[in-house]
């Protein structure tokens, strides 16, 4: 994927460098236990993050350190891959006679403050609706086999997560936070599948047009996919405890992640992503 084509973001804020680093960050493992830990105590990773932030600050806002070429790459990287979603959810919006207001994207190293509560490496990318940003640590690429080397599959993560500001912008994450709220645990568990496998479409919906633009390979497209696999709760829950809770699936199982993601980057309608009315997933 040649994203040097894409016109760059101004709405990336550098924060790495200057803070607290943990030496060789926390691996799969810690991202694992952060999202079992959800599952099990029934709250999403959002709000163990705001559990997790004890008051102690590490951030480096501000500090703009891109003293290495493989940061100042990181950088202009994550710029031109927000940058291109800008693109295409400024269209989107436009075709639809609305205006798309874009998501800001924080670059950290090991822990960072949030609007959700303090951001850590080891809870894997996310987004804050209450700030409207997108927290990334790159470290996280390195703990995929997906994203390892393939920048498609590195631009699917970011599009993942602007899916989720597309669907804050939407009222989607608001109508479903209310109906999650009012059901069981297993009901918000439905609900939240719903929404990630959403966010999934969406990203496609960016790849379908990103890869267009910059020529993705099907060895790209099969490196987000696999990505997609990686992160899917069956292979978390599996690589965790041998075992695999369908109940307790707050992201969707890997094969569900996969599919939404072709959805998506095969139609790049918005329509078709509606995960809230289809039944099967
Ligand atoms: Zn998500």
């Amino acid at each position: 994927m040649n994203w040097r084509n894409f016109n760059k973001s101004g709405n990336v804020e550098d924060r790495r460098g200057g803070g607290v680093r943990r030496a060789g960050g926390l691996g799969l493992g810690g991202i694992v236990i952060a999202v079992i830990g959800g599952l099990i105590f029934g709250v999403n990773p959002l709000q163990i993050l705001g559990l997790l932030g004890g008051g102690t600050s590490y951030t480096t806002q501000g500090n703009v350190n891109t003293s290495t070429p493989a940061m100042q790459r990181d950088l202009e990287f994550v710029q031109s891959v927000l940058g291109d979603t800008e693109r295409v959810w400024g269209d989107v919006f436009k075709r639809g006679g609305q205006t798309y207001s874009p998501p800001k994207l924080v670059l950290f190293s090991a822990q960072t403050d949030s609007g959700c509560g303090t951001a850590q490496s080891a809870m894997g990318p996310f987004y804050c609706p209450s700030d409207q940003k997108v927290y990334l640590d790159t470290q996280f690429y390195s703990e995929l086999r997906g994203t390892s080397g393939n920048d498609f599959a590195k631009a699917y993560v970011i599009a993942h997560e602007v899916g989720h500001h597309v669907q804050n912008l939407l009222g989607i994450s608001e109508k479903a936070d209310a109906q999650a709220a009012r059901g069981s645990k297993a009901t918000a568990n439905a609900i939240s599948v719903r929404i990630e496998l959403q966010a999934d479409c969406f990203a496609g919906i960016w790849g379908k047009s990103g890869a267009a633009l910059s020529g993705a390979s099907q060895a790209d497209i099969a490196a987000a996919l696999e990505t997609a696999r990686e992160i899917g709760d069956d292979t978390l829950q599996r690589a965790s405890r041998g075992a695999v809770v369908p109940d307790s699936f707050t992201h969707g199982s890997s094969a569900q992640r996969q599919r939404w993601f072709t959805i998506g980057l095969q139609t790049g309608d918005v329509a078709k992503c509606n995960t809230f009315a289809a039944k099967t997933l």
